[in-house]
């Protein structure tokens, strides 16, 4: 008997028995609240590496940007 790429009716399908790939859920009340703090966690970061200094810095002395300063450079944010 020769056979074939394509199954025929006649021959029993394999595929039938294995087993499927159940669908992941992610509930979106369970993740938002993770999400929204992610988002502020990274808005602060970003406010610190970039824009804490001169007028808007919200602590004395220069430590916040002396602290920051390569990630400052890396990122692309002027300095100096
Ligand atoms: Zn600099």
């Amino acid at each position: 008997m020769a056979q074939s790429a394509v199954p025929s009716a006649a021959q029993p399908r394999e595929s039938a028995a294995e087993p499927r790939p159940v669908p992941l859920r992610l509930p979106v009340r369970e993740v938002l609240p993770w999400a929204v703090f992610a988002v502020v966690l990274g808005a602060v970061l970003i406010y610190f590496v970039g824009a804490e200094q001169g007028a808007t810095s919200l602590f004395g002395g220069t430590w916040v940007h002396e602290f920051t300063h390569d990630g400052r450079h890396l990122l692309g944010f002027p300095c100096h």
